[in-house]
């Protein structure tokens, strides 16, 4: 495996409206903090110890296009790259302009995420989100034509309320134009504890349903020339994201901001998540750090083989092949194991039989 590098994340957790089914660090009505808050993370980016220059960056939320662009920018210009560093904002369809887009690109933005979620205003609607589907076109022209490196837009499918048509047409819409982006993340509808979705089980979604929906989605992306590289995750060739992928091989980073998470050599440690407390920490000279763990071996091996398992990378083949009771959800490809389409779908049981069936750390490599 190659070297996946040194990253950074950095937590906005400002809104401009709570969506139904999200359970992110996040806060609505809070723009008064937001120069205080931006003034913190500076505060503990120039703090932190002398750290390896980022070959990625990620500005995570939240919406960090939330906030104005020049604080952004601001955040982007205290980063510590290495050249040709990737560097990522997450943006919310509202927030996209090309003067906005100019403006992060000069500020050494290289790729943004849109949250695009359905364009479907019906399937919007279901999911609490507050912005239209209908203008996808004009806003993927917009972005392809900022000059970025590579982009990406989210869908999530599974919403009570869409068919499997609303997907087909929401792929179509996004995909089928020369403006498309060259990269998707697409998850399947979850329901997280404490949100306004969990409290309605109306609008939980059905599992088998989940399932059509996912196939849908691997069917019409390979189609149009987008590979999975990840369970969640398509994209044509060259435009996998390098900070992801560093998350899935497990590398190091940190995370600047509050409720961020850093990894370095085997330590996870996290910051506090409430805003205020962590705005209190920094002003008065703290740490926000809220708590850290050193991971056994047993632990670091676990989480490197659930996180490579969901690659399209696989697994390094065990000596005895696909373990028994796993055919036909992993499949050999040149020495390694891969989920198939089935086995992406039950990548849980399928970590679970590994571990049962005592495949270790040797075949996450
Ligand atoms: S925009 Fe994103 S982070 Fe904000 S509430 Fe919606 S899903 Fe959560």
């Amino acid at each position: 495996m190659s070297d996946p590098g040194f990253g950074t994340y950095v937590h906005i957790p400002f809104c401009a409206q709570r969506c139904d089914y999200c359970a992110f660090v996040t806060y609505t009505d809070a723009e008064d903090l937001e120069r205080r808050y931006v003034d913190a993370v500076l505060a503990e980016m120039g703090r932190s110890p002398v750290l390896p220059a980022s070959t990625s960056a990620f500005f995570g939320g939240g919406t960090p296009s939330h906030l104005p662009v020049e604080m952004l920018a601001e955040l982007v210009g205290a980063l510590h790259l290495a050249p040709g560093a990737e560097v990522t904002v997450e943006m919310n369809p509202e927030d996209v302009s090309a003067s906005t887009l100019a403006a992060l690109v000069s500020a050494g933005v290289t790729r943004v995420s849109i949250g695009i979620q359905s364009t479907a205003d019906h399937v919007l609607a279901s999911l609490g989100r507050t912005h239209r589907g209908d203008a996808v076109r004009t806003l993927c022209e917009t972005v392809a034509a900022a000059g970025l490196t590579s982009w990406s837009m989210d869908l999530i499918a599974g919403a009570v309320g869409e068919s499997d048509e609303d997907l087909r047409r929401s792929i179509a819409d996004v995909l089928d134009h020369d403006a498309a982006p060259p990269h998707l993340s697409a998850y399947l509808l979850t329901v997280e504890r404490g949100t306004p979705l969990s409290r309605d089980r109306a609008r939980h979604p059905d599992e088998d349903v989940l399932a059509g929906r996912y196939e849908i989605l691997d069917a019409e992306l390979s189609e149009r020339g987008y590979g999975w590289y990840e369970v969640s995750n398509w994209a044509r060739p060259g435009h996998a994201c390098r900070h992801n992928q560093l998350y899935w091989d497990g590398g190091d980073y940190v995370g600047f901001g509050a409720a961020a998470h850093s990894h370095r050599d085997g330590v996870r440690s996290w910051n506090l998540a409430n805003l205020t407390a962590y705005l209190d920490a920094i002003e008065s000279g703290r740490s926000p750090e809220s708590g850290s763990e050193e991971l056994t071996d047993e632990q670091r091996h676990l989480e490197r083989l659930s996180l490579a398992l969901r690659t399209r990378r696989g697994i390094e083949r065990p000596p005895g092949g696909v373990p028994d009771g796993l055919e036909g959800l992993l499949v050999e490809d040149g020495g390694r194991l891969v989920l198939t389409l089935r086995g992406r779908l039950l990548a849980d049981a399928v970590l679970g039989r590994l571990v049962g069936s005592g495949v270790g750390a040797e075949v996450a490599r």
